[in-house]
């Protein structure tokens, strides 16, 4: 980012988010647009990502991870989505959504297994989503039964990220639909698992080298102990992972929104109308100051509501305020990008379509923007409730 180290990082913090600019600049950057165009990830960059810690940020040290902070985990999204957002939200529910949910719901022989592959070499996929159950998502149709001291899954997942590129799933499964949602269940399911197979992959408007894809359970077989937390409390997962995993979508949008604005900055100041800078134009000032300000907001919430979840405050709220806002400044803002390049800014030899085609997910993803206020709403109704 082109900004100066902002005071409220940590000398360690700013050194770490610098490291992981440094390499989305020289190793992802090269690879972005033939990455957008093909719609797929260069499987050149996973191995680097592991070797530099990314893949396990939170992950103690004794796992093979970086035993680092939540708020270290955001930053590296963040900074990878000034390059990248597709890259960026490989890492993100790696983190702030698989090892996440292992670190805090899996006992411990599920973390002696599955802990140092997830810092090693296995992607994971966080699998709720269905084709009838998207922000209605407890009413998920996928089964799982008891047989031969196994779980047997059957029915259909959609939108799973890192599909493609994934060996460990985190699967949603209703064991006893009587009971409703407290019948959801978590289960850690191998890609090599009998009955488990990836389907179609999506064809998307943005963030195209991340792979979205169905996931097939037919009959899937999986062992007794790969159930994570308890039976029948995976609706209780699948809150409180999301809770947390969506300020990681604000991060990415706060990079998104930075790695816009950094390209469209430079080009204002380069290019002459008129015999003079468009940046000295009143008229765009006025624009790109807002813009800059709009930013700077946005990512304040966003790290704010990683350290309220660092120091064990409630940030429920202040979670879906920074996803809410910070997803809406980034659509702003790589709008606006489009329209400072001028002509050049339509076409894809310059970065700003592709940043504008790549903001439109962070509306619609763990949580539309209108379950972020309907979330938020709910706890201000509470708030003023209990206060009179
Ligand atoms: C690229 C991509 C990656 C994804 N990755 C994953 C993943 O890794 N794992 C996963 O499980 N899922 C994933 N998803 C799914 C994503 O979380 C859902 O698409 C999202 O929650 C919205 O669900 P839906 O698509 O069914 O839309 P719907 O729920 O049908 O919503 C459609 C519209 O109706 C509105 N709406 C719905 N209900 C209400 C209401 N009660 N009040 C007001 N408005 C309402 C919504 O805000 C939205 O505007 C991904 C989706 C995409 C596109």
């Amino acid at each position: 980012m082109s900004h100066p180290p902002l005071t409220h990082l940590s000398e360690e913090e700013t050194l770490f988010r610098d490291s992981v600019l440094d390499f989305a600049k020289k190793r992802v950057a090269p690879l972005v647009s033939e990455m957008d165009e093909k719609g797929a990830l260069d499987p050149a960059l996973l191995p680097s990502l592991f070797e530099l810690g990314l893949m396990g940020v939170e992950i103690p040290e004794t796992y093979g991870g970086a035993g680092s902070s939540f708020f270290n985990a955001i930053l590296a999204v963040e900074a990878l989505a000034v390059v990248d957002p597709s890259v960026s939200v490989l890492v993100d529910v790696q983190n702030t959504l698989v090892a996440n949910a292992l670190l805090r719901w899996s006992n411990d022989a599920q973390k002696e297994k599955y802990l140092p592959r997830l810092c090693k070499d296995w992607v994971g996929s966080y699998a709720l989503s269905e084709a009838g159950s998207g922000s209605d998502a407890f009413a998920l149709q996928a089964r799982a039964t008891q047989k031969d001291g196994r779980w047997v899954l059957n029915g259909r997942k959609l939108w799973i990220t890192n599909a493609n590129e994934s060996s460990l799933f985190l699967v949603l499964a209703n064991v006893d639909p009587s009971k409703g949602y407290r019948g959801i269940t978590a289960f850690l399911v191998e890609r090599s698992f009998p009955g488990f197979s990836v389907g179609k992959k999506e064809n998307k408007l943005g963030i195209r080298a991340s792979s979205t894809c169905e996931l097939v359970l037919e009959d899937c077989e999986v062992p007794a102990e790969n159930v994570l937390g308890e039976v029948g409390k995976g609706y209780k997962i699948a809150i409180e992972t999301l809770n947390e995993g969506r300020i990681g979508i604000g991060a990415q949008m706060i990079g998104l929104a930075q790695g816009a604005f950094d390209q469209a900055m430079r080009y204002m100041i380069e290019r002459k109308q008129f015999g003079q800078s468009i940046a000295s134009f009143q008229g765009m000032q006025f624009q790109y100051a807002r813009v800059a300000t709009e930013i700077e907001a946005a990512r304040l919430m966003v790290y704010n509501a990683a350290r309220r979840k660092d120091a064990g405050l409630p940030f429920l709220k202040e979670a879906a305020m920074a996803k809410l806002f910070s997803s809406e400044v980034a659509e702003r803002t790589a709008s606006l990008c489009v329209e400072f390049f001028g002509g050049v800014g339509f076409t894809k030899e310059y970065p700003a379509e592709k940043f504008f085609r790549d903001a439109k997910i962070g509306k619609i993803y763990e949580g539309t923007s209108n379950m972020q206020l309907a979330t938020i709403a709910k706890l201000l109704q509470s708030e003023y409730e209990v206060k009179g």
